[in-house]
């Protein structure tokens, strides 16, 4: 596939896996993709599976990824992880304002992105997610609900932190439901998130961002979803928790 940006495929594991099964897991995708080189793959366990299964990677060509991280220095902060204990992993990426922890963390644009800017100062990249909910689309508020969250959650970000940033397109009503969007939905979309962006930063920072899409994508969509122009990647709920399905993902979208 020819694309204007690199693809980025991550696997969110959420609260899934025990330590061995998260080193199954790793290994057999080590394997599956271990002539990969188009696309950046990245493996996103929970903390508690981070510790081995970075050993699993240095030697791969998969990249590290966690799924949330303090937006304060390390401190009294109970029951949370600071951007130094996730590199002392070798983490890269990090999952912020998952839809999951917007509902049930009540995690806020703002708040993303105070966490936004931690990531950076760590150099690390954040992956931040948007989307709207199956009520907003149909009472023809998308628009407005990504607008609010792609300029929350990255105000303050500089031109150079923006392109070293991920923005996850991820529509509520798709997550974990088994249904897609379609094609078209995704592109209109990640288009104009593309134009927020254009509008916040520049157009050439804009052209630089990758954009990925998530919401119940599996190998039978990966292709045709990841063929549209502005979709730069998927993120994988479900069917990156066993070594077939995400690999057949990170196959089909070459
Ligand atoms: C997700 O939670 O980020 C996600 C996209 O999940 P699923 O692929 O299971 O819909």
């Amino acid at each position: 596939m020819n694309k204007e940006r690199k693809l980025i495929v991550a696997g969110n594991w959420k609260m899934n896996k025990t330590v061995a099964e998260a080193l199954d897991l790793v290994r057999g995708l080590k394997i599956e993709l271990a002539n990969i080189k188009e696309v950046d793959v990245v493996v996103c366990p929970p903390y508690t599976a981070l510790s081995e299964v970075s050993k699993e990677v240095l030697d791969s060509n998969l990249k590290l990824g966690a799924q949330n991280m303090s937006e304060n220095g390390v401190g009294a902060y109970t029951g949370e992880i600071a951007a130094t204990m996730l590199k002392e992993f070798s983490v890269r990426y990090v999952i912020l304002g998952h839809s999951e922890r917007r509902q049930y963390q009540k995690e806020s644009s703002e708040l993303i992105s105070k966490k936004a800017l931690a990531v950076h100062a760590a150099s690390l990249k954040p992956i931040v997610c948007v989307g709207e909910t199956l009520a907003e689309r149909e009472s023809g508020r998308m628009q407005e609900v990504l607008q609010s969250q792609v300029q929350g959650s990255l105000a303050g970000l500089t031109k150079e932190q923006m392109c070293e940033t991920i923005v996850a397109y991820e529509p509520v009503w798709a997550i974990g439901t088994g249904k897609t969007a379609s094609t078209a939905q995704a592109q209109e979309a990640h288009a104009f998130i593309r134009g927020l962006l254009v509008g916040m930063f520049d157009d050439s920072v804009a052209r630089r961002v990758r954009i990925q899409y998530g919401g119940s994508v599996k190998a039978a969509n990966a292709r045709e979803l990841l063929g549209q122009p502005d979709v730069d990647g998927a993120l994988v709920g479900g069917a990156a928790l066993e070594v077939r399905s995400f690999a057949d993902i990170i196959k089909n979208s070459i």
